[in-house]
């Protein structure tokens, strides 16, 4: 006699029977995963995207802008390929009519839409509301969470869509991204773990320069400045003001080696400041009790600004330090629970009105 199994129940089944991988996650719909989508291979003629769909492998060929996701295959993304998200952008923006600025994802995508559905940046249906508005996301959306792929797939869609209205996203690098892409893979989430084994890639060659994900991260900034602001992940030194250093060489610097491994950074003196220790993806140093509001005076003028925004050490909520020339905007999404944002909107006489937005949509002022 044959048993007929809904498919759900035989996902459910298999994943029961690979405790190793579906561990600490009692949600069946980690058993879909996807798309990872590559570059034609040579004995391809068609680019493919790759589906988890209940715990097997699937492909489907690139042959339209859209990718179809295969039937039964939960609710994974269906994104619209967009080359000129690849494109590299301007580091300096003036005149900037708002601006919102979060961090620290870690893979926490329902927190991330609900926290940006709540606040209006986003409408009910996840698309972009905060027309000509540009939004920072300061770094770090790799690691931790077990949503990684779906929060790269919904800021590869926004940042389509804020161009379109006449606005921007800016998708910051932080310590997390640089540390996936040279293959530290400590922080990754065992969900990912499915993928790896299906697709026969490690984690690192599923967003590497073959991937549509990848070479869209490559061609992002990890510093930029918009009006009276510097956005990124960590936070800038003193060593940085000695070194003289510019947005602009920083930011090359950073996309021409962050496939570089860790020795190849350490052998490099420049390398080793922007990539590790103290530089601007893992300073803390406004954290620190002994740290001085002449020493962020100093990188103000350097940089003639008047915030700096900072992500990466983690907050309670969004917070003002230093008479808000510190902006700290990780506010501890990485937990799964709640988040906040930061809204910084410029007046007539250029004078910023700072605002908190809060995981229930209410806003109080910084
Ligand atoms: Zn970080």
């Amino acid at each position: 006699m044959k048993i007929f199994l809904p498919i759900a129940v035989l996902a459910l089944l298999l994943s029961s029977l690979q405790p190793s991988v579906i561990a600490s996650e009692s949600n069946a719909s980690t058993a879909f995963d996807g798309p990872y989508l590559f570059d034609k291979a040579k004995h391809q003629t068609k680019a493919q995207a790759y589906w988890v769909c209940a715990g097997a492998l699937l492909t489907t060929p690139v042959t339209d802008k859209q990718l179809t996701r295969p039937n039964d295959c939960g609710q994974l993304p269906e994104p619209v390929l967009n080359p000129t998200a690849k494109n590299i952008s301007d580091h300096t923006y003036t005149g900037v009519s708002k601006i919102v600025a979060l961090s620290d994802v870690h893979g926490q995508y329902d927190v991330l839409i609900t926290l940006l559905k709540n606040q209006k940046i986003i409408d009910k249906d996840n698309n972009w509301a905060f027309g000509n508005g540009h939004m920072v996301m300061t770094g770090d959306m790799f690691d931790r969470g077990h949503q990684v792929n779906e929060v790269l797939w919904f800021m590869y869609k926004l940042d389509k869509q804020a161009q379109d209205a006449g606005g921007k996203l800016h998708l910051l690098m932080g310590n997390h991204e640089q540390m996936v892409m040279r293959g530290d893979l400590r922080y990754v989430n065992e969900r990912y773990q499915v993928a790896e084994k299906l697709l026969n890639r490690s984690y690192d060659e599923l967003y590497d320069s073959s991937s549509e994900i990848g070479q869209w991260l490559r061609s992002k900034h990890t510093i930029v400045k918009i009006n009276d602001s510097l956005f990124l992940h960590g936070g800038i030194s003193g060593e940085w003001v000695d070194r003289k250093l510019t947005l602009d060489k920083a930011n090359q610097v950073y996309r021409a080696n962050i496939d570089k491994s860790k020795p190849e950074i350490k052998n490099d003196e420049l390398l080793n400041f922007l990539f590790l220790g103290n530089g601007p993806t893992w300073f803390r140093g406004y954290f620190e009790d002994d740290y001085h509001e002449s020493e962020i005076d100093r990188v103000l003028a350097y940089f003639n600004v008047k915030h700096i925004v900072v992500g990466h050490t983690s907050q309670t909520q969004v917070l003002g330090l230093f008479n808000n020339k510190v902006l700290a905007v990780d506010s501890s999404i990485k937990n799964g629970e709640s988040g906040e944002l930061l809204l910084i909107t410029p007046d007539e006489s250029s004078k910023d009105t700072l605002t908190r937005g809060l995981y229930d949509g209410s806003r109080v002022s910084l």
